[in-house]
């Protein structure tokens, strides 16, 4: 496969999901692979590529073999604004179905790519089921990347065993998850819409499906942070899975890490001169990843909550400057003058975790989120919003014990999902002062060592991630 002058040259695609969670990811791992040699080619639409381009920007100067290839995005076909390329800019419902109807129309260009290039291994996200069967025509080895944790994969998987009849252990408000690791409950509402049969249901059945045909998984973790679910879902599950994680850390300095994802809305040397102003462990960061806007009311708890905690913050809000201060309590921001920010827009999030004046991180628990709290050595203030958010609430605050719920037991938009600004204060006081802060803070730090030690020459994660090159150049070639 490839061309003679090619020969030892492994060719890999990357094909992300069109979300900021997924491609940030992806990108880390083509820049990863490149190190290493492999050619790596990042597939994604016209309106992704900018941003993309500046995040291996200095991969590309350093002679890493990475580029990128577009394909369009038919968004005016569908019945979307042109210019919708990524799930964060869909603000309605009712967008949602044209836009997995447009990612289905991207079956066919990437086929096309694959025909033309024939590289030696796809690596596409788990919202592209039927990669497997295009790859497959062309007698390509397809791996799945999920973007999620290895716990919440084994929690779903064991939850399609479960029967609603007469779950192993359950009460009309929790179930407790056969067969995975941990007796871990979990609140019925917080299933709520996993499977009943929707669209997205179907999706998610098809992937499944299309993940046992493919060749195996690659996750952005590490061995020593979920031992018993990488087990299960390779040793029980048999299942082939390399944890090649964190991926973040293949960014290395400041700047690399200041332009993963959109342009940040404030200086990333802004940024970090507050936080220099702050004492360790002092300052609170709040922020719900790329893709959820919380509704006005629920920012407003958040505002009073973190006034009551009398802690310094630093909070990333999906509002712009002309969305003005309605949505704050009265005079907030004057009293709160030197002792919070509010970012508004898209922060540099690996650059602020990292600095030694943040205490806590107060997130939904989106993997990427999760993750990089890990490798910070941060602990959480877990809220999560909706899908895999609460199986990783779970893996933070029950099994690595370095987080504590705000209470959060229901997915955004349903009846009764409200948190309340005193369970904010309250969790934000627990995580921060006295004995079990300092446990959660020191268990945190020791997982941050154990990641960075996953990466490095030998560790778990850099030899899966060599033995992943080797076995696909043995097949391949
Ligand atoms: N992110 C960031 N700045 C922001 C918001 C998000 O850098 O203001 C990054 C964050 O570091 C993470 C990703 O965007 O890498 C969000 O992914 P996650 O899985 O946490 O949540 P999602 O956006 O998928 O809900």
């Amino acid at each position: 496969m490839g061309s003679s002058d090619e020969h030892h040259t492994l060719h890999i695609f990357f094909f992300p999901f069109l979300a900021y969670g997924h491609i940030i990811p992806t990108v880390d791992m083509a820049k990863l692979f490149a190190e290493k040699g492999v050619k790596a080619t990042i597939i994604t639409t016209p309106g992704n590529a900018p941003f993309i381009s500046k995040a291996i920007g200095k991969a590309k100067t350093n002679n890493n073999q990475i580029q990128i290839q577009t394909i369009n995005f038919s968004s005016a076909e569908v019945g979307l604004p042109d210019g919708l390329e990524t799930t964060d800019s869909i603000t309605n419902p009712c967008m949602i179905e044209p836009f997995f109807m447009a990612i289905s129309l991207l079956q066919e260009p990437l086929e096309q790519l694959l025909l033309k290039q024939r590289p030696n291994c796809v690596v596409a996200d788990m919202f592209f089921p039927w990669a497997t069967d295009s790859a497959a025509k062309f007698g390509i080895p397809r791996l799945v990347f999920h973007g999620t944790s290895l716990f919440s994969l084994c929690a779903t998987t064991c939850m399609r065993f479960m029967d609603p009849n007469n779950d192993v252990s359950s009460d009309s408000e929790s179930v407790t998850i056969p067969n995975l690791p941990g007796e871990i409950k979990i609140a019925r509402t917080s299933l709520a819409s996993y499977g009943t049969g929707t669209d997205m249901n179907n999706l998610l059945k098809e992937a499944k499906e299309s993940e046992l045909r493919s060749y195996g998984i690659v996750v952005n973790t590490f061995y020593a942070l979920e031992k018993d679910y990488a087990d299960l879902y390779s040793k029980v599950l048999g299942r082939k899975a390399w944890h090649i994680g964190p991926l973040s850390l293949c960014n290395r300095d400041i700047e690399e890490k200041a332009h993963r994802g959109k342009d940040a809305s404030v200086h990333e040397h802004e940024c970090l001169k507050w936080l220099d102003t702050k004492k360790p462990n002092s300052v609170v960061y709040v922020c719900f990843g790329s893709t959820t806007r919380l509704p006005d009311s629920r920012l407003r708890e958040i505002a009073i909550g973190l006034e009551a905690s009398g802690q310094p913050f630093m909070w990333v809000v999906r509002k712009s400057k002309e969305d003005g201060v309605e949505w704050l309590p009265d005079g907030f921001e004057r009293r709160m003058e030197g002792k919070g920010v509010i970012i508004r827009g898209w922060a540099p999030q690996v650059l602020i975790l990292e600095h030694n004046a943040i205490g806590a991180f107060v997130t939904h628990c989106g993997w990427n989120s999760t993750l990089e709290s890990v490798t910070a050595g941060v602990p959480m203030i877990t809220w999560p919003i909706f899908a895999d958010q609460f199986f990783n609430e779970k893996l933070v605050t029950e099994v690595l014990k370095i987080g504590v719920p705000v209470g959060a037991k229901k997915w955004i938009g349903l009846e009764g999902d409200s948190v309340s600004w005193d369970a904010v204060e309250k969790a934000v006081k627990r995580i921060m002062n006295g004995g079990e802060a300092i446990v959660m803070r020191n268990s945190a730090m020791e997982l941050s060592k154990l990641a960075r030690r996953a990466m490095e020459e030998g560790g778990s994660s850099h030899s899966d991630l060599i033995a992943l090159i080797e076995e696909l150049s043995s097949i391949t070639f």
